[in-house]
């Protein structure tokens, strides 16, 4: 059976204290292993990057990014393998996986703007004679932790930056589809970073609690689901490190009177169910403002949904795959259970679907289910499925309403025609990603991404302008050369 091991200062190795298998989502076989990563595996990391710190910190930023330049080629040339893999382990349909991967290499194309974006501030005579200007440094060796459900885009998020800003990398992907990830950091090693810059360990928390212990990582950054973020920013925190967490979702849309119904339920049905809903900004609620929006949203969408296809990753004609493990899709179908059991109507329903050729497989099929309220814990929690429920709210207030009380703040959308009710939306939603008609808001590799609320633990977002900020630090120099022969006086006040 393929063993996933780690890369470390340069070389592959496959030493595990423990194994873990790795499934198909599509077929449900077990058909790789991957290595669990010891303490002291672990430690050998965070060695070899902090071996290879001082001199990648010297390198000049051009030259980091000329490494960027090559591995973006290195990732357009290998997209169709890191497809593949995606598909295999995760389940995602070749389309999607091709997304992700885009969205992916946006950040390193980001990354590769590394002498300008580290560029700092001058400020020339702040007093006679006196020129001032701030840097930005990198911090050391810094950490990444990354979840399944992006196992390309979400590493590409961290280390690209990470890097070139000058700082070496330790990375523990998900343990659940680990080979992506690996196979995308050898082709950034090809691309000819030096040895020990860039370090991946595969393993579980027994791996996660070395980065946050060991004093040689400067800073970490994390994306997962929210008790586990918050426990990551927490410890880290307790432990002087730098640290931003991104949690889980449950990303509401609001439908008002007056949108345009058919375009609505297009793009709820590739926000809601593209990817099985595994997606941080899946919209898994739709908000129906009166009762005759909703009765007509519920019934244009159980119509529309009776083409979508759920099936294994190599069918194209799939519209999405598996999820990503048979305990998840238990705890999916437990969820469409309870809102039943709480009196919500499951409009329709994806429980248990047959798919020819695949019957072991993780499947759940796209499901809807209306007259949800905010009581049922189907609504309170993260469900991480292809599930979109549908709230009925009085009011554009109320619907508002709803959302600002939530725990989480990600993503959220409004589907209007009414300007004046979209800049309402987007000025007072305390949600971190706004759509208004976009229904997956996901910022652009030069902006950043973050939620609020319990979306995020931390003040700076991911990637774009606040990655330059979040993976150095400031240092601000003020600088004198006096004439010569010029002696000043003795001062006693306060530098003015
Ligand atoms: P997860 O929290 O289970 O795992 C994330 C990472 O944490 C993995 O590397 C895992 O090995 C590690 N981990 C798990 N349990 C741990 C523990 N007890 N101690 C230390 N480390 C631990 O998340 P997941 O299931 O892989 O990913 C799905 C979740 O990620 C969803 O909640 C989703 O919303 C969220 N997510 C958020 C964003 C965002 O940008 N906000 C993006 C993608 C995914």
């Amino acid at each position: 059976m393929t063993m996933i091991g780690h890369l470390i200062d340069g070389v592959m190795r496959e030493d595990a204290a423990r194994t873990q298998n790795v499934f198909n989502p599509s077929t449900g076989a077990a058909s790789k292993q991957v290595a669990l990563a010891s303490v002291e595996t672990v430690e050998e990391a965070i060695a070899a990057a902090e071996r290879a710190f001082p001199a990648w910190r010297d390198t000049p930023p051009a030259k980091r990014a000329q490494v960027m330049y090559r591995f973006k080629a290195l990732l357009e040339e290998h997209a169709d393998k890191i497809c593949e893999m995606i598909g295999e382990e995760h389940g995602k349909i070749a389309h999607d996986a091709a997304g992700e991967l885009q969205r992916g290499i946006e950040n390193v194309e980001y990354a590769c703007g590394a002498p300008e974006l580290l560029k700092g501030e001058h400020s020339r005579n702040v007093g006679p004679g006196i020129d001032s200007w701030s840097e930005f440094q990198p911090l050391g060796v810094v950490a990444g932790i990354t979840p399944f459900n992006f196992p390309a885009m979400v590493p590409l998020w961290m280390y690209p930056m990470a890097i070139v800003c000058g700082n070496t990398f330790v990375l523990k992907p998900s343990e659940r589809d680990p080979s992506s990830t690996l196979f995308i950091a050898e082709l950034l090693q090809e691309a000819g970073l030096p040895n020990g810059v860039i370090n991946v360990v595969n393993g579980d928390k027994e791996a996660v609690d070395v980065l946050l212990s060991d004093e040689r990582i400067k800073a970490v950054s994390f994306v997962g689901s929210t008790p586990i973020a918050e426990y990551i920013y927490s410890t880290a925190n307790a432990n002087g490190k730098r640290c931003q967490a991104l949690g889980g979702a449950k990303n509401h849309a609001i439908v008002m009177p007056d949108a345009d119904m058919d375009n609505a339920v297009n793009q709820l049905l590739g926000a809601a169910f593209g990817s099985s809903g595994e997606r941080c900004m899946a919209l898994s609620v739709a908000v129906a403002v009166g009762d005759e929006a909703a009765d007509t949203l519920v019934s244009k969408l159980k119509e529309a949904m009776k083409p979508l296809k759920v099936g294994g990753y190599s069918d194209r004609s799939n519209d999405f795959g598996p999820v990503i493990t048979r305990a998840h899709q238990q705890k999916v179908n437990g969820y469409i259970d309870s809102a039943e059991a709480d009196g919500a109507a499951v409009v329709v329903d994806g429980r248990n679907p047959q798919v020819e050729g695949f019957e072991d497989g993780f499947f759940v099929g796209a499901t809807l289910i209306d007259n949800v309220t905010p009581e049922m814990v189907s609504y309170k929690e993260e469900i991480f499925g292809p599930v979109l429920q549908v709230v009925r709210a009085n009011s554009m207030e109320e619907a508002m309403q709803l959302i600002n009380d939530h725990e989480y703040g990600n993503g959220t959308c409004i589907f209007t025609r009414d300007g004046e009710a979209a800049r309402y939306f987007s000025d007072h939603i305390q949600v971190g990603m706004v759509g208004i008609n976009v229904p997956l808001p996901v910022p652009v590799s030069y902006h950043s991404f973050g939620g609020w609320k319990r979306s995020l633990f931390g003040d700076l977002h991911a990637y774009g302008p606040d990655a330059v900020r979040f993976y150095t630090k400031r240092k601000t120099i003020t600088q004198r050369w006096p004439s010569s022969g010029v002696r000043e006086g003795v001062s006693f006040s306060f530098p003015s």
